[in-house]
């Protein structure tokens, strides 16, 4: 039984009035009369219900919701407090779930006592709560944690100070191979390779400090003894006064990230192998270093212990396989394959139906289980790899094949290189072939035109000789004049002739130079003096900056060029009437221009009309576009300079220099 509030203090001091402590307690109180209605309420009780019901209220009237602690809903006429008041007294303390006027639950433990009067009446119940919600919020919370650290596909351990586990979850059962019961108990170590167990000592370290390790990739054992690479997250574990005692451990097997790492490395790997194989072949022009370089670089990559490269070559007979290169093993090995040969392993690849690859040949069920293309005492091919090497217009013009004693050691990564090496290599032997046969078919240009030209030459001579002595024998007017005529045609012809021999000597490296000593000046003014005589409608301006100006040169081949560029203006500049010739000594060389007011050339075409065969604009002027290539020949090998400034519509100035003849005594 409990006594009403009304007592006084120990000493009979005027007393604290009891309704102000209770006021102010923190600990939710309230108290209603028989029928329940709310005969008081302190403000923690308000705090706690989030209300502040009306004095005189009935406790489960009203928008009131209560639960049992299993979640059920309870009636408010069963709630502790009603109970207490049909005087079913049975509750020392009961725990039940509200549900505020936020919508938050709270579990409270509630303490109902019956209140009685000074008489012993009956008068109603008062009620204590406690709010224990935070209790069970932990508990919860560890419940959930549990259940999650205990279905975590990650291993998730912890461990004390020393290293020994003290809990050893589902997943790291899964990853490490290990159930519970073996390792609880157990150091950590036993999970670290022999070679990391330093590791085991910084991370307890780190942990003593109060640090996390993070992101820590190492690798672990399992119970198989398999190697496995796994990212941990280590953190320190405090008891409830904050003091480190162990250590949680989060590990992650990260062995598909780091295999896929390794794809996307091995991938880009593979790309810059290509593309730097495709480099190298794609600036040669060369067959042979092409199949080679190919041949090397495939069977390197694919690990092979032999690769080869049958390319087919066009011959006489028609087409035929020829061994170009091969790797790992002599040719002379390879030729042992009796080099294609029409059987079911090498049919399919030179078909171009496709890439071939077996882990074993020999027993493989496609080429029967002795291939015929493999001949006894022939290198021990087990693994096979064969690829077409296809142009783009579906033409097979070779194969590549790789081998190896083993069997299983080609795979698809392999054979994926291999085809795209194919293409490149295809489009650079197309390419080289052109060229081949652009130079060859060159090279027979020049052989004809050397031929042509010395055929030419013969007869020329001979006809020239007999118009001499006609003209010396039988001159009369009509004939004198024919002859004239004739002597000035075989003279061009005797020109043309002479400057294919001399592109052919260039291109065979056979033009001879016979050095003299003489005085150019001398030389330039005795062929200006012969050309006049022939030229008509032209007139020379000379201009000689010097008395004399010694070199040592072919004086033939300096004539020639001197003739070229004063013949060139000439004709070049077919409605102006002067050429303007100057010649000027220097420090070390001399210089002679050859300027005319003609045509000239346009900006693109100065640089070329030293190039073989190379003509400027059609003018409707006749010419090969020798004279030039030669002249420019004859300058460089006397180690001079031939070059020409030109404006079009205005006219030319070619020049060339020439050393000046180390100066003797007497030339002084
Ligand atoms: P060809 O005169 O027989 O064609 P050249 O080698 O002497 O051969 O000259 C090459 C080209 O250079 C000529 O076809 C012509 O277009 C150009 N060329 C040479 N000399 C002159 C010049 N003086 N003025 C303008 N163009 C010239």
């Amino acid at each position: 039984m409990v006594k009403p509030f009304n007592s006084c203090g120990p000493d009979n001091e005027p007393a604290i009035p009891k309704h102000i402590l209770v006021d102010h307690s923190p600990v939710a109180m309230y108290t209603c009369d028989l029928l329940g209605r709310i005969t008081y309420y302190n403000r923690a009780a308000a705090q706690l219900w989030g209300r502040e019901p009306k004095i005189g209220q009935e406790l489960w009237s009203g928008s009131w919701k209560t639960y049992y602690p299993d979640g059920t809903p309870m009636p408010l006429d069963e709630t502790p407090m009603a109970a207490i008041l049909k005087n079913k007294n049975s509750f020392d303390q009961s725990e039940i779930t509200i549900e505020c006027p936020d919508h938050s639950f709270k579990t409270l433990l509630v303490f109902p006592r019956q209140l009685f009067s000074d008489q012993g009446t009956f008068i109603g119940a008062y009620n204590t709560l406690v709010d224990i919600s935070y209790k069970e919020n932990l508990e919860t919370r560890d419940a959930f944690l549990s259940a999650i650290v205990e279905h975590s596909q990650d291993p998730i351990i912890s461990k004390n100070l020393n290293g020994i586990i003290t809990s050893w979850n589902k997943g790291a059962e899964k990853v490490f191979g290990y159930q519970e019961q073996e390792m609880l108990g157990k150091p950590i170590t036993t999970i670290i390779p022999a070679d990391r167990l330093d590791e085991e000592t910084f991370i307890l370290d780190r942990i003593r400090k109060g640090k996390i390790v993070d992101h820590f990739e190492t690798i672990r054992v399992r119970k198989d003894g398999r190697k496995i690479p796994i990212s941990l997250m280590i953190s320190p574990i405090r008891n409830g006064s904050g003091k480190i005692i162990g250590a949680s451990k989060i590990a992650r097997d990260i062995s598909e990230q780091i295999k896929t790492q390794e794809a996307i490395a091995q991938y880009t790997e593979d790309l810059e192998t290509i593309s730097s194989i495709s480099r190298t072949i794609s600036e040669k022009l060369d067959v042979q270093k092409i199949l080679q370089e190919v041949t090397d670089a495939t069977t390197r990559l694919t690990g092979a212990a032999f690769g080869a490269f049958f390319y087919k070559m066009i011959n006489e007979e028609g087409e035929a396989y020829t061994l170009y290169s091969s790797s790992g093993a002599p040719k002379e090995a390879f030729e042992e394959f009796g080099l294609p040969r029409n059987t079911a392993v090498f049919h399919t690849t030179f078909s171009g139906e496709g890439p071939v690859r077996s882990d074993d040949i020999t027993k493989d069920p496609r080429y029967g289980h002795s291939p015929s293309g493999i001949p006894k005492g022939h290198l021990p091919v087990v693994s096979y790899l064969a690829m077409p090497v296809v142009l783009s217009d579906s033409k097979v013009i070779g194969g590549l094949f790789f081998g190896h004693p083993l069997p299983g050691r080609f795979n698809a990564r392999h054979e994926k290189l291999v085809a795209s090496i194919a293409a490149q290599a295809a489009t650079a032997l197309d390419n080289a072939r052109l060229f081949e046969e652009v130079v060859s078919l060159s090279t027979r240009k020049d052989e004809f035109i050397a031929m042509a030209s010395h055929e030419l030459n013969s007869p020329l001579t001979s006809v020239k000789g007999f118009l001499q002595l006609l003209n010396k024998k039988n001159r009369d007017a009509t004939c004198g004049s024919f002859i004239d005529i004739s002597m000035k045609q075989i003279g061009k012809l005797q020109k043309l002739v002479s400057d294919l021999l001399d592109v052919s000597k260039i291109k065979a490296e056979k033009l001879q130079i016979e050095k003299d000593r003489f005085d150019c000046k001398a030389l330039l003014e005795d062929v200006i003096q012969t050309y006049v005589q022939d030229i008509t409608n032209h007139s020379f301006n000379l201009k000689l900056n010097c008395q004399e100006v010694f070199v040592v040169a072919d004086k033939l081949r300096i004539e020639q060029v001197i003739v070229n560029l004063v013949s060139n203006a000439v004709k070049y500049s077919p409605k102006s009437t002067t050429v303007f010739i100057t010649l000027e000594k220097r420090a070390t060389d001399l210089i002679i221009k050859v300027a005319d007011q003609g045509i000239g050339l346009r900006e693109e075409e100065v640089t070329k009309v030293f190039g073989r065969f190379y003509r400027a604009e059609e003018r409707g002027i006749a010419g090969l576009g020798l004279g030039l290539y030669i002249c420019s020949e004859i300058v460089r090998r006397h180690g001079g300079e031939i070059g020409v400034n030109s404006e079009y519509g205005r006219g030319s100035e070619f020049y060339f220099t020439l050393p000046l003849a180390i100066e003797r005594q007497a030339d002084k």
